[in-house]
């Protein structure tokens, strides 16, 4: 009889071996826990919690005093008979389970008749059979064993251990089996008590099924995409049905499995609007708006990242199902490419991988990856891009604390003059914070200006007025255009420039050029500003030549609404520039380039390069994606100058392609002489390590891979659809896989997406198509020169909606059969004529049907179901009619002498 709180040991304390252990403490048993990794046994024993998990520390602190911590397996011997495992079964190259911890436990194991092994970790099938086969090999016959699996999911571990939704102990219904089910029964959970094959089973059907769930509403979001509706809502509707269930309908990536570090960056487009952000720093703005995410998940509203696929020229954004976020602790890998692009992600983290040639392009995990592979960079993107317009500057007036009733603002003459002539009445509800509106008028007649407050009172409109405050002479234009001159200012901004604020009134934009050698740009940016009625100062100091606009509106603009950085520190991109036209990111380039970029003849000539250096590591990051948006492929390197205490990333573009179509980083006045050296390059040598092809994709090459220790979150994307999302420099890099999945992966096929189940669900589909053949077949015999009928193409009636259409299939399987197709659709025919070749269109059914030898309902039209089927019988020279949606009057076709027949139906 054992005793009644029994002493247990659990070998292996990571996330299941620790969680199941002060589990059992909570519930009041002694646990010996042993692991081999000593430094984290003394960290245990310190009281310390090695692993993140909610709940977790306080467990274990709770009830340190039943929780032994040890390396020495004897000491769990000696107290305790049953001896939970939970070692670690990592997936191994091929994608199976490692059972080499499994076995160092079984084989540690002495000979005993009344301990039992009780199977915590996740085993394939049949592994306790060969566990039990290899104790009887050793003369230890009588150790117990039994399947125990478990379900936890990090992040909610200890509850799922407290309250687990079943309990699953798989046995020869020995005392070990029954101890265990005495040890869960404290829970109240329902128990499953098996045999140890069937509990195996659970645990790899249970994943199984989940990771079905999985593919499944990815694939559903594929479908989503491609017809325009809207997964989250379809994942909504089926999941209320409880057959179904609403979990694991959001992709399920709550598995948490690879992931990248948070400094990563991605651009996404948030509430509709692109910005280039950290990951940490996404998640962290995801979780201000939707709450904390206790289970490392958010499903955000309105977010999308670039994203790309191996089929699609350019990047584009898709909707994130979700993002998720976890503690991690082990080795992060730093992939290293040519061109200097570098991404530090968990060494399970799956990239899209190529042999730079025309090789497939596989799935393969950041640490298998080596020399040989090539990475996916995105390039280009020309679509969804905005036109030149106009940006309010209104709205940087409460960034920099300006009330509306300091914001001075002056209309346009005439705009005034309807508000002066209104009477006195109608003014004074529009100047009413002033006691006297006579004087009020005056005042507003004299000096052609009104308050903000005052303006939105009198419904006039922004347009073509300047604003200002009392303390600051600048008055500039009310919008200002975003047009190249401006990025060509703001490039000049980021390369040379800084902004300040004094105290709370004044702020100041400065630009500081070379002293003496770039007049022409100190004229441009003067002359930019004083189009947008603003005087800006130029002046030499002894260093440089500079360029200063005072205004605390300008500033907080600046810096607050474009977001642009105050030092060259923190220069950053403005989230603008992300969604203009091509040209405006050439013209904010070139502003760049043209202030802190430099080119040069390698070796006096003909190549040439052109390079740029910052110290700002987002700007480095920006100016490189933004390249690659323009098509550009530059190069990074980062080292230190001698007197700098920051690194300085240089950004390189080479090759002659490139720099003929980069020629706008070049100063104007130096552009013929580059392109002339160029031109001159008789043999064009492409950049090592990269290579783009003739459909626009481009590849960089593993230059190595390092890695290193790392504590701290980790976070990856559900991109449904081509599953990938782009990183730093463009990178790009797949989802996460499931951890679980990656062995279920290797069952089906080792394709990574390519779950076989789907393969299935579409081969169903096309043998339904197939059987409408079969059954012409069985009437006309060989279907060679026969003409067949086909009524309604439409995907469904009522819509003209030709994609995923039955017709096609079929119309095409007739025709390959020897067939002769003709069709009548009441609404779809310009699409299948774009869609469907070799088959004749009829202006009506009965046309369709005339002198056809069979005629097949492929759409439902309601016209069809009301066909005078005694015409029908007139017209055709056969008398088969295949009812190919069981939507017709079967008694109504037979009774014109027709033979119908119908889909499964007698
Ligand atoms: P883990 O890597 O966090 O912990 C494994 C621990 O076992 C480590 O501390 C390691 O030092 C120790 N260990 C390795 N060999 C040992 C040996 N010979 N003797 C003693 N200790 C040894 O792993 P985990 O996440 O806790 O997973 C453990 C098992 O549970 C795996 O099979 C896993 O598939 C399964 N599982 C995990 C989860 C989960 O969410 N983590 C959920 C269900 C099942």
């Amino acid at each position: 009889m054992a005793p009644e709180r029994e002493p247990i040991g659990v070998i292996g304390t990571g996330y299941v071996g620790l969680v199941t252990a002060a589990g059992f403490a909570e519930l009041g048993h002694d646990v010996w826990c042993i692991d081999i990794d000593a430094a984290k046994v003394e960290r245990l024993q310190r009281g310390e919690v090695p692993i993140y998990e909610p709940g977790l520390e306080e467990l274990v602190a709770r009830n340190r005093a039943r929780l032994r911590f040890s390396t020495d397996l004897a000491d769990a011997l000696e107290h305790a008979r049953l001896l939970f495992v939970a070692v670690g079964t990592p997936p191994t190259y091929s994608g199976d389970a490692d059972l080499g911890a499994v076995h160092a436990v079984v084989d540690a194991m002495p000979p005993s008749d009344h301990h039992a092994l009780i199977m915590k970790s996740t085993v394939p099938v049949g592994t306790a059979a060969s566990i039990r086969r290899a104790l009887a090999e050793r003369g230890k016959a009588g150790f117990g064993y039994v399947s125990c699996p478990e379900f936890l999911k990090e992040g909610t571990a200890v509850r799922d251990f407290l309250e687990p939704d079943r309990v699953v102990v798989g046995d020869d219904g020995d005392w070990a089996g029954d101890a265990v089910v005495a040890l869960y029964a404290p829970l109240g959970a329902p128990l499953v008590r098996t045999d140890v094959a069937s509990a195996e089973m659970i645990k790899l059907a249970a994943n199984a099924f989940l990771a079905t769930k999985i593919s499944f509403i990815n694939e559903i979001a594929n479908v989503c995409e491609a017809t325009g509706a809207d997964v989250t809502e379809v994942a909504r509707g089926i999941g209320l049905d409880d057959r179904i269930g609403p979990k694991f309908l959001q992709a399920g990536v709550g598995f948490g499995g690879s992931c990248l570090a948070g400094d990563e960056t991605v651009l996404v487009r948030h509430h509709g609007r692109t910005t280039l952000l950290r990951l940490e720093d996404l998640w962290a703005r995801l979780e201000a708006e939707d709450g904390p995410a206790a289970d490392g998940v958010i499903e955000p509203a309105g977010l999308e990242v670039l994203s790309w696929a191996p089929d699609r020229r350019e990047p584009l954004f898709l909707p994130v199902m979700c993002m998720t976020s976890r503690r991690y602790e082990g080795d992060l890998v730093e992939v290293r490419t040519k061109m200097g692009r570098r991404v530090r992600c968990t060494p399970d983290h799956p990239w899209l991988v190529s042999d730079g040639d025309d090789g497939p392009i596989e799935i393969k995990l950041a640490d298998e990856l080596s020399e040989r592979d090539w990475l996916p960079l995105a390039l280009e993107r020309t679509r969804d891009l905005h036109p030149a317009g106009l940006t309010s500057l209104v709205g940087s007036a409460e960034a920099a604390g300006i009330a509306p009733s300091q914001l001075i603002v002056r209309p346009p003459r005439e705009q005034l003059e309807t508000l002066l002539t209104r009477p006195a009445e109608e003014r004074r509800v529009v100047l009413a914070r002033h006691p006297r509106v006579g004087q009020r008028t005056s005042e507003v007649r004299r000096t052609g200006t009104l308050r903000f407050d005052e303006l939105g009172l009198a419904a006039l409109d922004l347009r073509g007025s300047t604003l200002g405050t009392a303390t600051n002479g600048a008055h500039p234009r009310s919008e200002i255009a975003l047009d190249q001159a401006f990025w060509r200012v703001v490039g000049l901004y980021l390369a040379e420039g800084c902004s300040n604020v004094d105290g709370r009134r004044s702020g100041r934009i400065v630009w500081s050029f070379h002293r003496d050698r770039e007049q022409h740009l100190v004229d441009e940016v003067c002359a930019f500003w004083l189009r947008h009625n603003v005087r800006a100062r130029a002046w030499r100091s002894p260093t440089s030549h500079q360029v200063t606009v005072q205004s605390r509106l300008l500033q907080a603009w600046w810096t607050d609404v474009l977001g642009l950085g105050c030092t060259s520190y923190e220069q950053r991109l403005p989230d603008l520039i992300w969604e203009r036209a091509q040209s405006d990111k050439w013209a904010l380039l070139s502003g760049i380039f043209e202030g802190d970029g430099s080119w040069s003849l390698i070796n006096g000539g003909p190549s040439c390069i052109i390079e740029l250096g910052t110290v700002s590591d987002e700007l480095a990051d920006g100016v490189l994606r933004l390249l690659a948006d323009v098509g550009i492929v530059a190069s990074r390197r980062i080292g230190r100058t001698t007197k700098s205490t920051k690194d300085t990333h240089w950004i390189r573009v080479s090759g002659a392609d490139q720099i003929e179509r980069a020629i706008p980083l070049v100063p104007e006045r130096d552009r013929p002489g580059v392109l002339a050296s160029v031109s001159r390059q008789s043999k064009r040598i492409a950049p090592t390590g990269f290579r783009r092809f003739e459909d626009g994709a481009a590849w960089v090459r593993v230059k190595g891979l390092d890695r290193r220790p790392y504590r701290g979150d980790v976070f990856s994307f559900e991109v449904p659809g081509p599953h990938t999302f782009v990183t730093n420099g463009g990178l790009t890099v797949n989802n996460c896989f499931p951890k679980d999945v990656t062995a279920l992966k290797q069952l089906a096929g080792n394709s990574g997406y390519h779950f076989q189940l789907l393969n299935a669900v579409i081969e169903v589909n096309e043998l339904q198509k197939r059987r409408v053949i079969a059954k012409l077949e069985k009437h006309l015999g060989t279907l060679v020169d026969k003409e067949i009928a086909l009524l309604g193409l439409a995907f469904k009636p009522e819509t003209d909606d030709m994609r995923e259409a039955t017709s096609l299939v079929l119309s095409a399987r007739l025709q390959a059969a020897g067939a002769r197709v003709r069709a009548y659709d009441p609404v779809a025919e310009a699409q299948a004529r774009e869609l469907m070749r070799g088959i004749a269109f009829a202006d009506d059914p009965i046309a369709a049907v005339r002198g056809a030898d069979a005629a097949v309902l492929v759409t439902e039209w309601e016209v069809f179901r009301t066909l005078d089927w005694n015409a029908v019988a007139a017209a055709m020279a056969g008398d088969v009619v295949i009812d190919g949606r069981n939507a017709l009057d079967a008694d109504a076709v037979r009774a014109a002498g027709l033979v119908y027949e119908g889909i499964g139906r007698s």
